[in-house]
């Protein structure tokens, strides 16, 4: 194998006191910066909306991917397409009345569609608007809750996801995200992941400094994917 694992920071998990060197940098070296957005309802937790992406734009050059973990994404798609966001990611769930709808909407916006689904959502939810996806986020625990085990049955769902996408002939990115740690890395990256999302436990918890964090969490990504057998 010598597919690489692109690299997702949750930007909200920037240190405030330390914010604009932390996002110059990341900026530098991630692949995608994903911004999660909760309103509280679809999960009962709360985090930065539109105006933070709003915020970022001017100063970053990386696609910025918006995750909406709220109730009724349509409500807050414009404003997301308006701050700036290249990927607008709203989850299967909350979308099952309107879905071609709301992807066709994402697209005319000049976006690109995502799908994020979580650990109890099917596959086959999504299958009929697959071709309108540039991206599916697999969740491997559920949105919106931080210290869970991560679900291993995901990696299953990943693999289904492959399997689907060439038979398809379908080129969409897949996504894995929720308590990203060293330790998954290499299955997911087994399973087909083309993405991981990284939180607290894989890039901030490693050090204060975050170049230095970054250093350890790359080491970490780069000595799995080798024990996976990656050139
Ligand atoms: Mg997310």
């Amino acid at each position: 194998m010598d597919k690489k694992l692109l690299l997702a920071p949750s930007m909200g998990c920037c240190d405030l006191f330390d914010f604009r060197h932390q996002v110059e940098y990341i900026d530098r070296f991630a692949d995608f910066l994903h911004i999660d957005i909760k309103d509280g309802n679809y999960v009962k937790t709360y985090s930065i909306g539109p105006d933070f992406m709003k915020a970022l734009k001017p100063h970053v050059s990386t696609p910025m991917d918006a995750h909406l973990m709220v109730k009724h994404p349509q409500w807050i798609i414009d404003e997301c397409a308006e701050a700036g966001a290249t990927y607008i990611t709203p989850h299967t769930d909350c979308i099952e009345s309107d879905a071609f709808v709301t992807f066709n909407h994402i697209i005319s916006l000049g976006c690109k569609a995502g799908a994020a689904l979580n650990p109890a959502s099917p596959l086959e939810a999504i299958r009929y608007y697959l071709p309108l996806l540039s991206k599916v986020t697999i969740m491997i625990v559920d949105a919106g809750y931080a210290g869970q085990k991560v679900i291993r049955e995901m990696y299953g769902k990943i693999r289904t996801l492959v399997r689907w996408r060439e038979e398809m002939g379908l080129h969409f990115l897949i996504e894995a995200d929720g308590s990203m740690n060293r330790d998954v890395y290499r299955p997911l990256y087994e399973a087909g992941a083309d993405v991981v999302v990284l939180g607290p436990p894989a890039l901030w918890n490693k050090d204060q400094d975050i170049e230095k964090a970054w250093a350890v969490m790359q080491t970490e990504v780069d000595e799995e994917l080798r024990a996976a057998g990656r050139k």
